[in-house]
């Protein structure tokens, strides 16, 4: 048997190469955030260390991730974070994991609200609350709510709105779409990424992405429950002139299109990703009708 060390080099180098033949993505990162994570520390301060052996208890606690991320555990609830819009949030098994093309959805959200100034802002299907929190953090004057029927994920979303401080900004309210909203009140922007995969899709989903709840993936039949159903709700929410702004799944661009345009929103578009997927609606709602 071998006596050589397990140094950090070692270590990298042989999770890395069993990643890999396990058929993971980014083999070599996920190796080093996953040790980064057990030994607390970044993954810069690795490199430095390369030649310093891993004590038998941080192996122990390696070897337990390596053996949790190969069985299709997701790396970002295997350290407990995962990094949006600058800022780490706090997630795991209770939220969806923020995915980078949210971002723009967020960047589109900013652009239509004031640099300074009160503005109000609902999130709806909040998850992890990403996109209500960092609206709250990069806008001094925003009042956020955020709506989430899980109330596991409602936690989620507060703790991360406390962690970020904006935890006196960011309202949670558990439950379904815009039904925990009171009545009149009126918002600047309605923002979701709801669950929008067909149900019949979930199963050909990566093992990753089934680990994560079904709740905040399953769209029905065709995806568009949710969709449909923020369309509608969202135009008793919004001021004159407000955004709706949603997220979809990329062969629905056509379909929500038409469900914004039959709601009754002005200025329809369908925005694609970074990848030229459609990925985003966003419809207005339309100025007041004078009486004449
Ligand atoms: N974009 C997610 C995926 O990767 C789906 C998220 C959602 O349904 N809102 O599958």
């Amino acid at each position: 048997m071998s006596t050589e060390p397990w140094t950090v080099r070692r270590v990298l180098t042989w999770t890395a190469s069993h990643f890999e033949k396990k058929g993971l993505d980014a083999p070599r990162l996920t190796a080093e955030i996953l040790l980064a994570h057990v030994l607390g520390v970044t993954r810069v301060r690795l490199y430095v260390d390369l030649d310093r052996p891993l004590q038998k208890a941080e192996l122990a606690a390696y070897r337990g991730l390596i053996e949790k991320r190969a069985d299709g555990e997701p790396t970002q609830y295997l350290v407990g974070k995962k990094e949006f819009y600058g800022r780490p949030f706090l997630v795991d098994r209770r939220v969806l994991i923020p995915r980078p093309e949210t971002e723009l959805l967020v960047e589109s959200v900013l652009q239509h609200l004031p640099k300074e100034g009160h503005c109000r802002v609902l999130d709806v299907c909040a998850g992890s609350g990403c996109i209500g929190v960092t609206v709250a953090a990069e806008r001094e004057g925003a009042s956020v709510w955020a709506t989430e029927l899980s109330p596991d994920a409602a936690d989620v979303a507060r703790a991360n709105a406390e962690a970020h401080g904006v935890g006196g900004r960011v309202t949670v309210l558990q439950g379904d779409l815009l039904g925990p909203v009171p009545p009149g009140t009126r918002f600047d922007v309605v923002v979701s990424n709801p669950p929008y995969v067909a149900t019949g899709e979930i199963r050909s989903l990566s093992l990753e992405v089934r680990s994560e709840p079904r709740m905040a993936l399953d769209g029905g039949a065709d995806g568009l429950d949710l969709l449909r159903r923020v369309a509608v709700e969202a135009r008793r929410a919004l001021k004159p002139g407000g955004l709706l702004a949603l997220e979809l799944g990329e062969a629905q661009g056509e379909a929500v299109r038409g469900l914004l345009q039959g709601a009754g929103y002005g200025q329809v578009r369908v925005v694609k990703d970074l990848e030229r997927r459609d990925r985003f609606a966003y419809g207005t709602q339309p100025k007041e009708q004078g009486l004449g």
